[in-house]
């Protein structure tokens, strides 16, 4: 285990990392060829890349789509993001990419996973950075995440802001009612805000593949739920889609060429506006 210091430099319990269950953050961080793993994450990781080749394409193709969506926000005028379900940190990640456009963006980092703060903190702390915090929180409890002093300080509700769900709604169950979650959320903020996200989809998958990546996922500290395109689309209920709507990730406002196979990558991607 590792201790780690809060944003303000408060002491904090040691994180338990608990090495020997594998956690999607680092088995995700593993996908996109990270080093901040451990081997039971490394052999789950593996077992689903078995299963496609598409995996990797997938995760990277996610990691792409979260930065052409900050950067399009940052455009749209937007100077706060509340990016739950951040992950390992790796190359661009949301404040870098919104501070591109926005020197003045301020990001707000959340997690559930131990091993993200501890990295998050580390990158932050070690660039100075304000404006930004990491901060330990589960979407599965949003009052108590829009309670949360940190977040309250960085992220001012009167001022749009956009809220960034990338691959971390396929990690809630049914049972804990992902669309209340994501309603009780977009109702807290202000008109002209955003509801950014990424979600995996078995619906180009294999019925194999549909079975198998959530049965490998079943030992991990999260379950996986793949949704259908419908099933997604309803997470932007009462908000306006931005164009070009739900599409897979690749084809999501692409820099490059799409190829052929890009509307097969199994993550629907979009980015809707609350009048
Ligand atoms: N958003 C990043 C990382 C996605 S990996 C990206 O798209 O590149 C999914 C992340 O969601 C992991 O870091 C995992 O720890 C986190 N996560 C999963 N369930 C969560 C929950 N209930 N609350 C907060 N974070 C959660």
């Amino acid at each position: 285990s590792l201790d780690w210091m809060t944003a303000e430099g408060e002491p904090q319990p040691s994180a338990d990392l608990k090495p020997e269950i594998p956690h999607p953050a680092r088995m995700y961080d593993y996908y996109l060829g990270g080093k901040d793993n451990f081997p039971a994450d490394r052999e789950a990781a593996e077992q689903v890349m078995a299963l496609s080749p598409l995996v990797r394409i997938s995760a990277l193709a996610n990691r792409s789509f979260l930065q052409r969506a900050v950067r399009h926000l940052a455009e749209a005028g937007v100077r706060q993001f509340l990016d739950v379900g951040t992950g390992i940190p790796t190359a661009g990640n949301t404040h870098e990419i919104a501070r591109q456009v926005a020197p003045g963006a301020r990001v707000a980092y959340l997690d559930n996973d131990p091993i993200v703060l501890v990295h998050g903190r580390a990158l932050l702390a070690g660039a100075g950075e304000g404006g930004v915090s990491v901060i330990h929180a589960d979407l599965r409890e949003p009052k108590a995440i829009l309670a949360t002093p940190e977040v309250r300080e960085l992220i001012e509700l009167d001022q749009p802001v956009a809220l960034l769900l990338f691959a971390i709604l396929h990690f809630i169950d049914e049972a804990d009612d992902p669309y209340e979650i994501v309603r009780t959320l977009v109702d807290a903020l202000p008109s002209g805000s955003y509801l950014a996200l990424s979600h995996g989809t078995a619906d180009f998958s294999t019925p194999e593949q549909a079975a198998k990546g959530p049965a490998i996922y079943r030992n991990a500290t999260a379950q996986l739920t793949m949704r259908t395109r419908e099933q997604v689309l309803r997470f932007f209920e009462g908000l306006e889609l931005v164009e070009p709507g739900l599409v897979t990730a690749p084809l999501w406002r692409p820099d490059e060429a799409p190829q052929d196979s890009d509307a097969q990558v199994g993550i629907w991607a979009g980015i809707g506006r609350k009048p």
